[in-house]
C-alpha cells in the first residue's frame, strides 16, 4: 500500500544523463517550419506521426461519414463539447476495448488502487500527444485517478482508434484526435489541447516530440509553469538532447525510451510476439523450413529471430557490430552478409534503425515471391521510394520529382568531382538512392491487400513488399498490451517523479528514470505470473553492498 507521496518519489537522486551520441545531427529541432500549410507541414510532421499504425483488434470505423470532425458539433452525455473525435456515438464500443486492455495492464490498475485516498498527481495538468489506443486510454484514466487533469492529441495521423477516442471524450477527457487526420488537422488538434482559456499545462507527455515542438514555437511562455517533459520515442528524445546541447531546454525531461523497462521489454518482447502475426496476417505464409534473413541483432532483431526459429524457420543474421554478431552466433544463427544469402531467402526483415540496408541491388537479386519487410523505426531501411527526396533539404526536388532526379543522376559524376558544398553532395547521393529505388517506371506495383504490394519486374519476377517498408508490426498486426503496460507504467512514474521532485533535483536536462523506479515498474507486473521474488537476507545485502529494497544493480548494468 502506498501510504504517502514519498513512495512514488525515489530518494536516489541519480537520474543520470544518458551518454547517447546521435549519428545524424542534421535534423535540428528548432529549424522546423511553423506556418500551417500542407506542404510545409508535410516536411515538418515527424516520421512517427506519419508511419502507418493500425490495430487489427479495432472495430475500425465503418461509418462512411466523410464530414470532418472539425465541422461537427458533438456533445457527450454530460453536455460537454470540449473534444473533437470522429463520432461520440462509438463510445460504448471504445469502452469495451478499454476494459479488455485493463485486464492486461495490471501495474496501472495497481497504481490506481494504491492511489485511493492519495493523489500524487493532484494539481497536475498534463497535455499528452501519443497514439490514442485502448492502452493509452488506460494510462490516461490512471493519470486521472491519480489526480491529474489531461488533454490529449494523437502523435500519429493514422493510429487513433476512433471508438477509444470517443469513449475517452464520453468520460470527460478532452481528446482531439481521429484516424486519418490531415496534417493540418494534426497541428490543429495539438493546438486545441494547449491553447485553452483558463487552463495551462504544467506537464508534457510526448511521443515523437511534436507537441513539445509546438509549445516551444507557439507558446514558449508556457514553459514558465511546466515542470517537466516525459518523452517516449527515439526521435523525440533525440530532439530533447539537441535542445539540451544547444542550451535551449527550459525544463527537465525524462527519457523513457532508454529506460530499461522500455528497451528490454518493448523492443524485444513486443517484436518477438508480433513479427509472426504481422507476416501471417499479410501473407498467410507458413514459417516452418522457410529461409529468413534478419538484418540487425539488437533487441528487435533478437525478438524476431527467436520467434522465427521457434517456428522452424532457418534464420540468417546480418550485423555490423561484432558483439551483437557474436551473440547471434552463440544463439545458433548463421551470421552472413546480405549478399551471400539474398538469392535464396524467402523473407528479408530489417531491424537496424539504419537506412538503405536493403538496396535496389539486393531487391533485384531476390528470388520470385520473396517477402520484404521492416521492423525498425522508420521506413528508410528498405530502399523503397522517393522518400529520400522528401527528406532531403531540397524541397524544390519534390516538385520536379523524377525529372530532376534523373538530371542529377546523369550529372552525378561531374557534380561529385566539382567543388560542391557538402550538403549538395549529400543531396546528390540521396538522389542516386532515389534513382535506385523501387518507384521507378520499369517496375509495376500491384496492391494485393491492404498493406501488401507486389512489385513486379519486367521479367515477371515479383517481390512481396509489406506496409511499404514501414514498421510491419505497428502497421499490420496487434502489439501485446502487457508489454505496452510496462512502458505506460514507466511513463506514469516518470510523470509522478518529475511532478513531485523537490526543487533542484532535476535541472534543465534530459534524465533517465531512476533505477529504483524501473525496478518498481517490473515488480508491479510480477503478480500476473504468480512470480515469487527472493528477498535478500541482511547478510547477503551486506555482502553485496546493496540496500535490501534496491536498487539491485548499478546504473551501468546492461541486463
Ligand atoms: P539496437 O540498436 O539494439 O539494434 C539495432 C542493431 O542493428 C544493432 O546491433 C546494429 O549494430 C545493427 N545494425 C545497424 N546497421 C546495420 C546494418 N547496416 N546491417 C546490419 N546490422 C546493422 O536497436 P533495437 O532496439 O533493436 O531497435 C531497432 C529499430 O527498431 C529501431 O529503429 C527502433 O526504434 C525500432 N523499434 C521497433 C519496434 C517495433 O515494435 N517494431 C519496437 C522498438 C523499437
Amino acid at each position: 500500500m502506498l501510504s504517502s507521496k514519498k513512495k512514488y518519489i525515489v530518494n536516489d537522486n541519480s537520474g543520470i544523463k544518458a551518454q547517447i551520441q546521435f549519428a545524424d545531427q542534421k535534423q535540428e529541432f528548432n529549424k522546423r517550419p511553423t506556418k500551417i500549410g500542407r506542404r510545409s507541414l508535410s516536411r515538418s510532421i515527424s516520421q512517427s506521426s506519419t508511419d502507418s499504425y493500425s490495430s487489427a483488434a479495432s472495430y475500425t470505423d465503418s461509418s462512411d461519414d466523410e464530414t470532418s470532425p472539425r465541422d461537427k458539433q458533438q456533445k457527450n452525455s454530460k453536455g460537454s463539447g470540449d473534444f473533437c473525435v470522429k463520432n461520440i456515438k462509438q463510445a460504448e464500443f471504445g469502452r469495451r476495448e478499454i476494459e479488455i486492455a485493463e485486464q492486461e495492464m495490471p501495474a496501472l490498475m495497481a497504481l490506481r488502487k494504491r492511489a485511493q485516498g492519495e493523489k500524487p498527481l493532484a494539481g497536475a495538468k498534463i497535455v499528452g500527444c501519443t497514439h490514442i489506443t485502448a492502452q493509452t486510454a488506460v494510462l490516461m484514466e490512471t493519470l486521472g485517478a491519480l489526480g491529474a487533469q489531461c488533454r490529449w492529441a494523437a502523435c500519429n495521423i493514422y493510429s487513433t482508434l476512433n471508438e477509444v477516442a470517443a469513449a475517452l471524450a464520453e468520460s470527460g477527457f478532452p481528446v482531439f484526435a481521429w484516424k486519418g487526420e490531415s496534417e493540418d488537422d494534426f497541428w490543429w488538434c495539438i493546438d486545441r489541447c494547449v491553447n485553452v482559456e483558463g487552463w495551462q499545462p504544467n506537464m508534457i507527455l510526448d511521443d515523437g516530440g511534436d507537441l513539445t515542438h509546438w509549445i516551444y514555437k507557439k507558446y514558449p511562455n508556457m514553459f514558465k509553469k511546466i515542470k517537466g517533459i516525459v518523452e517516449e520515442s527515439v526521435t523525440g528524445v533525440h530532439r530533447l538532447y539537441q535542445l539540451s546541447k544547444a542550451g535551449k531546454l527550459c525544463v527537465p525531461a525524462m527519457n523513457v525510451n532508454d529506460s530499461v523497462t522500455k528497451q528490454k521489454f518493448d523492443n524485444l518482447y513486443c517484436c518477438r510476439e508480433s513479427i509472426l502475426d504481422g507476416l501471417k496476417r499479410t501473407t498467410d505464409m507458413m514459417f516452418g523450413g522457410k529461409q529468413v534473413v534478419v538484418c540487425g541483432y539488437g533487441e528487435v532483431g533478437k525478438g524476431c529471430c527467436a520467434a522465427l526459429k521457434a517456428m522452424g524457420s532457418i534464420v540468417y543474421v546480418t550485423e555490423i557490430d561484432p558483439i551483437c554478431a557474436l551473440q547471434a552466433c552463440m544463439d545458433g544463427f548463421r551470421l552472413v552478409k546480405l549478399n551471400e544469402v539474398i538469392r535464396q531467402v524467402d523473407i528479408v526483415i530489417t531491424c537496424t534503425g539504419n537506412k538503405n540496408v536493403v538496396t535496389r541491388e539486393h531487391l533485384d537479386r531476390m528470388k520470385n515471391s520473396c517477402i520484404v519487410c521492416n521492423m525498425g523505426h522508420s521506413n528508410t531501411e528498405i530502399d523503397v521510394t522517393y522518400q529520400s527526396i522528401s527528406q532531403c533539404d531540397f524541397l524544390v526536388l519534390k516538385f520536379y520529382g523524377i525529372f530532376l532526379a534523373q538530371l542529377y543522376f546523369c550529372l552525378g559524376k561531374w557534380l561529385k568531382q566539382s567543388m560542391l558544398s557538402s550538403p549538395l553532395r549529400a543531396a546528390l547521393i540521396e538522389l542516386q538512392h532515389c534513382q535506385a529505388s523501387l518507384r521507378t517506371p520499369e517496375l509495376t506495383w500491384e496492391r494485393v491487400r491492404s498493406q501488401v504490394d507486389h512489385v513486379i519486374w519486367p521479367d515477371g519476377k515479383r517481390i512481396v513488399l509489406l506496409a511499404e517498408g514501414r514498421l510491419l508490426n505497428l502497421s499490420c498486426s496487434t502489439v501485446p498490451t502487457f508489454v505496452l503496460s510496462i512502458t505506460a507504467t514507466t511513463q506514469a512514474l516518470a510523470l509522478i517523479e518529475l511532478y513531485n521532485a523537490p526543487e533542484g533535483r532535476y535541472k534543465q536536462d534530459v534524465y533517465l528514470l531512476p533505477k529504483k523506479m524501473d525496478e518498481y515498474v517490473a515488480s508491479l507486473h510480477l503478480p500476473t505470473f504468480d512470480a515469487h521474488l527472493t528477498e535478500l537476507t541482511d547478510e547477503q545485502a551486506k555482502y553485496l553492498g546493496l540496500n535490501k529494497n534496491g536498487p539491485f544493480k548499478p546504473n551501468y548494468y546492461r541486463y
